[in-house]
C-alpha cells in the first residue's frame, strides 16, 4: 500500500485552500452528466482526513439528480475544489478533485477507476 501523505490544493483564484492526508491509491472518474463536464479525478477519504485551510464563506453549493453530493465551488473562481458526501453509513466523506493539488503527483491513468456514474 502506497503511504498516506499531507497535500495541499486550492481552487483557481486561492481563495478556498485545503489540505488531505491521502495515499491517492484510489483515484477516479465518472462519466455522469455533471462529472464529464467537469474532468475531474477525484480521491475520496474520511472527514477526518480532510482540512478546509481558507475560503468556507466564498464557498456555493450545487445539488443534482440524487442530491446525496455537495459540490462545493469558489464563488470568485468557479472551480470545484472538492465536495463532500457521505459513505452510506452515516459518515462525511469529502472528495478531492486531485487536479487542484499543489505540485499535482503524476497520475497514472491507466489507473483510474471509471464510475459509471451515467447508469446509476
Ligand atoms: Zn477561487
Amino acid at each position: 500500500m502506497p503511504q498516506k501523505q499531507d497535500y495541499e490544493g486550492q481552487c483557481h483564484c486561492g481563495a478556498v485552500r485545503f489540505s488531505a492526508h491521502t495515499d491517492l491509491s484510489g483515484l477516479g472518474d465518472c462519466n455522469c452528466s455533471r462529472c464529464r463536464r467537469l474532468g475531474w479525478i477525484m480521491q475520496s477519504m474520511p472527514e477526518a482526513d480532510f482540512t478546509l485551510l481558507s475560503g468556507a464563506d466564498n464557498l456555493t453549493t450545487y445539488h443534482f439528480n440524487s442530491e446525496m453530493i455537495d459540490h462545493l465551488f469558489c464563488k470568485t473562481c468557479g472551480i470545484e475544489s472538492f465536495a463532500r458526501s457521505s459513505d452510506g453509513k452515516g459518515n462525511v466523506m469529502y472528495m478531492i478533485n486531485v487536479n487542484c493539488l499543489e505540485n499535482p503527483p503524476k497520475v497514472d491513468r491507466e489507473a483510474i477507476k471509471h464510475w459509471d456514474g451515467a447508469n446509476f
